[in-house]
């Protein structure tokens, strides 16, 4: 039996518990005698206090990583799809690419299923995209824009320059800061009043970037946008959108205005630098309509996707109809209709519609016909024809652990974990096929790495008490494990002394 994830205090675990748990941070964290409001109560350092900044890039990644495990266990808004998320990740890895030279930064872009209108930053290059602003945008280039834009408020450390410089030592206020900016992604008005009460318009000053930041962002993100082969008037025009979005709205901007604040003069600057540019025409990748197809396929309820596809199949209101086909399959999937599916995918093939994302639909649907034999010869064939695609690796190795198939979805996770080690999904699926084989010791093990990536070392630990035990491990395996124990007990003495600073 596997255990049950060990419980923690989450960060982000909706706006119910974020109040406490700030409390917990401020109260906790901050050295007695500070009253927990001054985190929130310096004014914003001038772009020339830069150099002042304190956090180094490996403290403001562990407050990022400490957010984003919480999110990923917590948050239900989170996507966990590899292919949404991979796709997020390609698009910032392009722009990452073009960074200036030496920058060492490294992103993680992830998805949050959210009607809202919002993108946002976390400390350590962690981004956040709600479905909402993926579905907004009408090129490519608008969405690269607003990541962009992202990507420079990270470069630049914004974040970690709107703490206070007395603040800039400590750790508890760039997660507090961290914890605010979660807990306002999607209900601005109603986290302020929630958190601090009466400080709530200073934290809101925090949350929001100065005008300055954003011009900078603004600025950065352009250069960076033109440098990767974007159309760059995305960018003006996806803001002039989202501001008249906002207009429309009847509580106010959308949630990413009220943390990037759009002025007249923003527009204006951002039009000037795009107008003296020659004009250019980009092609939009067929990823970037898949994955809206899939985000729009999941949207309201299954027949509402039906109806919605259907429509725009029949209207031919489609830009790619690669993308129209396949978010018609995926939402006769849905509603339970794996028939309909599968003729939509024969109209791909005859399209010569060549993704991975079609080949893992196609599994999809055969599950659900419950063909497994196909189902696994199916993205065998996609890993070998598309090589290195995670999702596809992701996809097979579950098919293979639903089937009972433990030898062989071993392999694949093993071949995997070579060149991601740090990748919790992995170990956690390693554990259930040793699991399924009988292998205790290994099974243990594996879920401690688990544990361990996921930043719940409590549990690491007593995984690896577990694995101590098992009597199936060999004299080696077993060293290993007691080298392991020591390390983890040494760090968690570390952890609490520094707290205690
Ligand atoms: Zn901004």
């Amino acid at each position: 039996m596997l255990g049950k994830l060990p419980r923690r205090a989450a960060i982000i675990p909706g706006m119910k518990k974020v109040m406490p748990y700030l409390a917990l941070v401020l109260g906790v964290l901050l050295p007695v005698g500070v009253p927990s409001t001054t985190a929130f109560a310096e004014g914003l350092p001038s772009l020339g206090e830069a150099s002042q900044v304190d956090f180094s890039p490996q403290m403001e990644r562990k407050v990022g990583e400490e957010a984003m495990n919480d999110i990923r266990l917590h948050e239900p808004a989170y996507i966990d799809d590899q292919e949404i998320n991979g796709y997020l990740g390609r698009l910032v890895g392009k722009l990452a690419q073009n960074l200036e030279k030496g920058s060492q930064q490294t992103f993680e872009v992830f998805a949050l299923r959210d009607p809202m209108l919002n993108a946002f930053a976390m400390p350590g290059g962690f981004i956040g995209v709600h479905t909402a602003l993926i579905l907004a945008a009408q090129s490519e280039s608008e969405l690269a824009s607003v990541l962009a834009h992202e990507v420079s408020h990270v470069t630049q450390h914004h974040l970690a320059r709107q703490i206070g410089v007395q603040q800039q030592t400590q750790m508890a206020s760039l997660l507090a800061l961290a914890v605010g900016v979660l807990a306002a992604r999607s209900r601005p008005d109603l986290a302020m009043g929630a958190m601090v009460g009466g400080q709530a318009a200073m934290v809101q000053n925090q949350l929001s970037y100065s005008r300055d930041f954003e011009r900078e962002a603004d600025r950065i993100g352009l250069q960076l946008l033109e440098r990767s082969g974007f159309d760059i008037r995305g960018m003006g025009d996806f803001f002039v959108r989202l501001d008249k979005f906002g207009r429309i709205y009847e509580n106010g901007a959308p949630g990413y205005l009220r943390t990037h604040p759009l002025t007249t003069e923003r527009i204006a600057d951002m039009e000037n630098r795009i107008q003296m540019r020659p004009y250019k025409q980009v092609v939009d990748s067929l990823d970037f309509h898949l994955v809206r197809a899939k985000l729009r396929s999941q949207e309201g309820t299954a027949q509402d996707a039906v109806t919605d596809f259907s429509s725009q199949l029949t209207e031919k209101k489609y830009v790619s109809e690669i993308a129209a086909h396949y978010g018609m399959s995926r939402a006769w999937l849905r509603d339970g209709k794996p028939d309909a599916a599968e003729r939509e995918v024969q109209v791909l093939r005859r399209l010569k519609a060549n993704h991975f994302m079609v080949e893992t639909l196609e599994a999809e649907i055969l599950v659900k016909k419950g063909d497994v034999p196909g189902t696994i010869r199916v993205l065998r064939a996609a890993r070998n024809q598309f090589a290195g695609e995670y999702a596809v690796s992701l996809a097979l190795a579950q098919t293979l652990l639903d089937t009972h198939r433990y030898g062989e979805a071993l392999q694949v996770v093993s071949e995997e974990l070579q060149s991601r080690t740090t990748d919790a999904r992995l170990y956690l699926m390693q554990s259930k096929a040793y699991a399924g084989l009988g292998k205790d010791f290994r099974q243990h093990r594996a879920l401690a790495d688990a544990y361990f990536q996921q930043g719940l070392i409590h549990g690491a630990i007593e995984q690896l008490q577990l694995a101590q035990k098992a009597t199936d491990g060999d004299f080696y395996e077993q060293s290993q494990v007691d080298a392991r124990l020591r390390e983890l007990r040494a760090r968690l003495e570390n952890e609490k002394s520094g707290q205690r600073q």
